[in-house]
């Protein structure tokens, strides 16, 4: 089979390094890639995600015969849609299906339909009502505008007068509607099924960590680290997810005439009631995605594959019994204002140790050198017999990367393991 894979992130890098073990695989491809996923695949310069046209030109030329689609901006965008209608199958939803990520008011309102628990809400299209409900509802409570806002779209208030300022805010940045949330007390936990239109299949469950700093202090970010499985998520609580929210979830979008194929990645929390969903997402998450794959022990060639094209009834995905957790090495200053093309060393080092694998995101080659390209830059990761074992072996090497303008995150995976002795 002759792949394309799309995106150039540490998701990406950890696809790619799974897909590349198959032996279904002939030909494989990544737009655009970066030097680590260079290892695997053949990377095609010179073709933006958003070039539709562009790439379903490239795919025919290529004779791909399948298209893993990492990152939503191309699904929220249709180029699912595009390749399908050119008979290319492709790993990753419609661009009607995708709404379960890119509007979550579609999402909150599927969920209402379909008696899905997640937090009860009310939308409003100007501050005066908003302002209204929030002081009779009281604090906590959690402000958030729609559509794609990359993770800043959402205020957890505390007050009833910061609720009220984030409403503001909302409308004065150019919104036209908020949907105001009852605040959810628990653990957060990712659980990511496979879906392909009428199967859900469980396809394993990560925490992840996304303030900046040590304490879980800072600012967001797209994530520091993260680990699988997720302690927290019981083999009994996982049922209860994927039977009360997953699989109604994927009947209702078949029953829409939108039928879900490919990943889909449920934010729940934990709550003394049980799981409830705090958001969709509809690709496998960063850096979740890390942890995952070196944990499978499939061929993702062929789960993927039946995913997109609606055979997943036909296999069984295996995983290893070992857990896995991925440190993220940042540029110094990320999430804010960074140096890109700074030297590091010592990757293949680092990767030499027992159950240890460097995804890169934000990286290029500078000569001969390897130098920052972003500000989520390297993912240092490993597996292990316990998750004890697997940070241990994570944080070991990390240490031995030299890269003195890079900073990561000390206590990835305290929820599960309290502090690191
Ligand atoms: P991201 O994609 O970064 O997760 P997002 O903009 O899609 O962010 P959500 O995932 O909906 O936003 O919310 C972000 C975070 O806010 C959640 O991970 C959770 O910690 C918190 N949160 C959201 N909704 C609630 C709620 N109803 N109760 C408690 N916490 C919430």
């Amino acid at each position: 089979m002759n792949i394309l894979l799309l995106g150039s992130g540490g998701r990406e890098h950890a696809l790619a390094w799974k897909l590349a073990q198959s032996p279904k695989l002939d030909q494989f491809y990544v737009i655009p890639g970066n030097p680590g996923i260079a290892e695997h695949a053949e990377l095609i310069e010179g073709i933006p995600l958003s070039a539709h046209d562009s790439i379903l030109k490239w795919c025919l030329d290529h004779f791909i015969d399948f298209v893993v689609v990492g990152p939503e901006a191309p699904l929220v965008a249709g180029l699912v849609d595009r390749l399908e209608a050119a008979g290319i199958p492709a790993f990753g939803p419609t661009a009607a299906a995708a709404r379960l990520e890119g509007s979550k008011l579609f999402t909150k309102e599927l969920c209402k339909a379909n008696a899905i628990p997640t937090a009860a809400f009310a939308r409003f299209e100007n501050v005066a009502e908003a302002a209204a409900y929030v002081r009779a509802e009281g604090a906590p409570i959690v402000v958030k505008a729609d559509g794609l806002m990359a993770g800043k779209g959402v205020v957890v208030a505390l007050t009833v007068e910061d609720a009220i300022e984030a409403v503001e805010q909302v409308f004065a940045g150019g919104g036209t509607e908020v949907l105001i949330e009852e605040f959810m007390e628990g653990e957060e936990a990712s659980l990511f099924a496979l879906v392909d239109g009428e199967t859900v299949v469980a396809f394993g469950s990560a925490q992840d960590h996304k303030r900046a700093y040590d304490g879980d202090l800072g600012p967001n970010t797209g994530g520091m680290g993260a680990y699988s499985p997720a302690p927290v998520l019981t083999p009994e609580l996982e049922r209860r997810a994927i039977e009360e929210i997953l699989i109604p979830t994927a009947r209702a979008m078949a029953r829409a005439g939108t039928p879900y194929r490919g990943v889909l990645y449920a934010g729940l929390m934990l709550t003394a009631e049980g799981p409830k969903l705090v958001e969709y997402n509809c690709r496998f998450g960063d850096p979740e995605c890390q942890v995952l794959m070196p944990r499978f022990a499939g061929d993702l060639v062929e789960v993927l594959h039946a995913t997109a094209t609606g055979r997943l009834a036909e296999v069984t995905p295996r995983w290893s019994a070992d857990a896995a957790m991925t440190v993220v090495y940042a540029s110094r200053g990320y999430p804010g204002p960074h140096q890109t093309g700074t030297r590091i060393s010592g990757i293949k080092e680092a990767a030499e140790a027992d159950g240890v694998l460097v995804f890169q995101a934000g990286t290029r080659r500078k000569g001969a050198d390897l130098v920052s390209n972003g500000g989520r830059v390297l993912n240092v990761t490993a597996t292990g017999a316990t998750l004890g074992e697997a940070r241990e072996r994570a944080y070991a090497a990390i240490a031995r990367i030299d890269w003195p303008d890079g900073f990561y995150r000390n206590d990835i995976g305290w929820r599960a393991l309290g502090a690191r002795g």
